[in-house]
């Protein structure tokens, strides 16, 4: 199904929803809503099409090449797009379409030989890898192309075929992306359907598909296990966060503070793996506060195609709604707002770049994922302390520890409950990593060979001497 998005349509009708620009609050364009019948034949497709994909790994190589160079191709195209229904930066809007076009290189390059468990007198045992289906990639509206490409990079390599549902915040790029990608893939390997949130369950619960690779919040997550539960479904999650980032007292404050910002602010806040709640020692508090507070002094917020812009809106009413509630709620319990703390504009769903001091554990904006552009900057005054406080919390997504002594702080990095630990950094992630959370962050992991194995079974084959 393709769409013409500068115009706005296919234009709205019962089988369409709005698509909202978040830096306007107007609805700029209508997506397809897939029907129950649509749904049954785009599933179809993808089981129809299984059997001869999974058969040819040098195929699927070579074609993952390809949609990789096709994708980079289209970049600037593609981000115009992503801009305007996400509300990100175009710059940040290309790096995030190469990004994606990045997975797919190294899916194609990446070796997976079948693995010689045994092989002496007794019997030669040998472990294949077999794909496991039609895989549901169901992800959210930060980050719509580099995380659905993180599940269909793997899962073709792997030898499934995908259906992927974007978030209806943002359906058009990916919608735009199976266009670019249309020519490359045999009908029915990759698709994209799209509609509003129960279309999601009722892809999650089709009885073709063998696999749900999901990203979006934890409650979201938990809905999803439970349908695959039903049907033993494989199941990946990637779900929500809530990072702390631990900053030691040897930290150099003008070194660490504008990437500590940049580690939280990053798309406005609205990444899983942003730093979400800081911890510094109590001997630099004030001079922290001060760094970041000149680090915020800098951003320019703006519409993401809007020239100078540095951080754009965020992505929806509902998100702008939860940042500022957990603001005020935090003001009310004491919390000093040291810049920012409201909304910016009276137009589309822009807030300030917000940094508060004077707040600790037990207010919302702490324990919570506020998803926003806001840094709660907590003070501490022993590590064991700093670290209890990290781990005292139902997700684990990532962590990371800031110090001038690297050693030290990658011995402390063990004992946080999370799935990364970056030392002196936050957010890098690279498509050889294992990505994935602990506690409520997640279950299983994307990249490198765990990913990839993620989206294929072992098979034995033992034979008998
Ligand atoms: P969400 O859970 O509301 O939606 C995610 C996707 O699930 C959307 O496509 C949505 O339409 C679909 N969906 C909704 N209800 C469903 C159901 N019952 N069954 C199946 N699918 C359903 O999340 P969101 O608001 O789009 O994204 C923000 C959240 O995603 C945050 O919590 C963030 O931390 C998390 N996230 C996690 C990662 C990660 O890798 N761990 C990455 C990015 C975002």
């Amino acid at each position: 199904m393709s769409v013409d998005f500068e115009a706005g349509v296919p234009s709205a009708s019962s089988d369409t929803f709005a698509v909202t620009n978040p830096a306007t609050g107007q609805p700029f364009a209508y997506a397809p809503s897939s029907s129950a019948e649509h749904l049954d034949a785009v599933v179809q497709a993808a089981h129809d099409a299984f059997p001869d994909w999974s058969r040819d790994e040098d195929f699927r190589r070579s074609a993952l090449g390809k949609a990789s160079a096709a994708l980079a191709g289209a970049a600037q195209q593609l981000a115009v797009t992503l801009s305007k229904e996400q509300g990100k930066p175009i710059r940040e809007a290309v790096l995030e379409i190469h990004t994606g076009a990045h997975w797919l290189n190294y899916f194609a390059q990446i070796e997976d030989a079948p693995q010689v468990i045994q092989d002496d007198d007794s019997a030669h045992v040998e472990v294949l890898r077999r794909p496991l289906g039609p895989v549901a990639a169901i992800t959210p509206w930060n980050f719509p192309i580099a995380l659905s490409l993180w599940k269909i990079a793997p899962a073709l390599r792997a030898g499934n075929t995908v259906v992927v549902k974007p978030s209806p915040f943002t359906p058009l790029t990916t919608l735009a992306m199976a266009d670019v990608l249309s020519g490359v893939f045999p009908p029915g390997v990759l698709s994209v359907i799209t509609g509003e949130d129960p279309l999601g369950s009722r892809l999650a619960s089709h009885p073709l598909v063998r696999k749900i690779s999901f990203t979006g919040s934890t409650a979201t997550g938990k809905k999803v296990a439970a349908l695959a539960a039903e049907d033993l479904k494989r199941v990946t999650l990637e779900l929500g966060g809530n990072d702390a980032a631990i900053v030691l007292p040897d930290a150099d404050v003008s070194t660490v503070a504008p990437r500590l910002f940049g580690s939280a602010l990053a798309n406005n806040g609205q990444i899983c793996v942003a730093v979400k709640r800081t911890y510094v020692h109590e001997s630099m508090y004030s001079q922290m506060i001060d760094a970041l507070a000149e680090c915020a002094r800098g951003v320019v917020l703006g519409a993401g195609d809007a020239e100078g812009t540095t951080h754009g809106p965020l992505n929806n009413a509902m998100q702008l709604d939860r940042v500022s509630e957990l603001v005020d709620d935090a003001v009310r319990s004491g919390a000093q707002v040291v810049s920012g703390g409201k909304r910016w504009g009276t137009e589309g769903y822009f807030y300030e770049p917000t940094i508060l001091a004077n707040v600790s554990d037990g207010t919302r904006v702490v324990d919570e994922e506020q998803f926003g552009p806001v840094m709660p900057v907590i003070p501490y005054r022993t590590v064991d302390e700093a670290i209890a406080r990290a781990n005292a919390s139902h997700y684990g997504l990532g962590s990371s520890i800031w110090s001038a002594d690297v050693t030290a702080a990658q011995q402390l990095a063990p004992r946080l409950e999370a799935g990364t630990t970056w030392v002196n950094s936050h957010t890098i992630v690279t498509p050889g990593q294992p990505f994935g959370g602990a506690k409520w962050s997640g279950l299983g992991v994307e990249g490198g060979h765990w990913g990839l194995h993620s989206f294929s079974e072992p098979h034995v084959v033992y034979t008998a001497r």
